[in-house]
């Protein structure tokens, strides 16, 4: 059994179709692959379709954008229901949230000198339910500003630069809470990458887990030796599943994040999973 539990479709940042995806997962070999764009559930029903069609096992699911302590934390939320009217709403605010910031995502990159358009970051994300910088980058590879999207993050689209805009994201304890109430299971993503682990301490976590987190990402390209080493030996302590995922985003990043390429174990999944 090969399960790689966290992979993005075109509905938010990845640059396949869900069913591509799907597609693409059975023929590196995987036998179970969660979709799990961000904030949004748009990708569902077509990867189910594929999931069956392909005889692999799809998980649904959703990266949260999430906020402890003014930092931005990814929350994956896995087999909620999709109609959980609480749940529905702050999905639909952090969406919001993320098409409200483009204008002046565009008006801080024309403030630098480049010509871009919201035109631009439209066609960048026709199939989008969840626009991103990821899109306002691909619009600056269009441009030729810059030749990926690595690029553009480094140049353009990190905190303290000019394509910079901070957006809504929902409480972290709220989206632990609110993935359980939809019956669904929790597991913090890439918690010791940049952007998190100065928020996610080992306490921050410990309480996490008791407003009912059900796991840790341990296993991600974002992590290195040392940091999985700490990081499991948390989950242990904590009992929560120790998953692993690649974060495929297709051609959005780079090889590092291919399918497949973190797994995370059958007894895992089956704890993670078990109704
Ligand atoms: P946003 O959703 O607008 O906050 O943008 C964050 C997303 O951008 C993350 O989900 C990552 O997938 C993606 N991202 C962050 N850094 C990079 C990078 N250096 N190269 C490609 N994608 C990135
Ligand atoms: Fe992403
Ligand atoms: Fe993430
Ligand atoms: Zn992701």
């Amino acid at each position: 059994m090969r399960i790689d539990l966290h992979a993005h479709s075109d509905r938010s940042d990845g640059t396949d179709a869900p069913a591509m995806l799907v597609q693409r997962a059975r023929a590196t070999g995987l036998d179970v692959l969660g979709l799990t764009d961000h904030d949004t559930t748009a990708g569902w029903a077509e990867a189910r379709a594929a999931g069956e069609r392909a005889g692999l096992t799809v998980v649904p699911g959703a990266e949260i954008s999430t906020v402890l302590d003014g930092a931005s934390v990814h929350l994956l939320g896995y087999r909620f229901d999709p109609d959980h009217p609480e749940l529905v709403a702050e999905l639909a605010r952090v969406r919001d949230g993320r098409r409200d910031r483009l204008p002046r995502t565009i008006d801080g990159l024309r403030a630098a000198g480049i010509d871009i358009t919201a035109e631009q970051v439209a066609a960048a994300a026709t199939r989008a339910e969840a626009p991103g910088r990821p899109h306002v980058a691909d619009a600056l590879v269009t441009l030729g500003v810059v030749g990926d999207r690595n690029q553009a993050f480094d140049r353009y689209l990190s905190p303290g630069q000019p394509g910079f805009v901070p957006r809504y994201g929902v409480p972290t304890e709220v989206a632990v809470e609110l993935v359980a109430a939809a019956g669904g299971v929790s597991v913090l993503a890439h918690p010791w990458s940049r952007g998190s682990r100065r928020a996610l301490t080992p306490e921050r976590i410990a309480g996490l887990a008791e407003r009912g987190l059900g796991g840790l990402e341990v296993d991600h390209p974002d992590h290195d030796p040392a940091t999985r080493g700490r990081l499991r030996a948390l989950a242990v302590s904590l009992d929560l599943v120790v998953t692993g995922a690649s974060d495929h985003h297709g051609t959005g990043k780079d090889a590092r994040f291919r399918l497949g390429v973190e797994t995370t174990a059958p007894d895992e999944y089956d704890r993670l999973l078990a109704d």
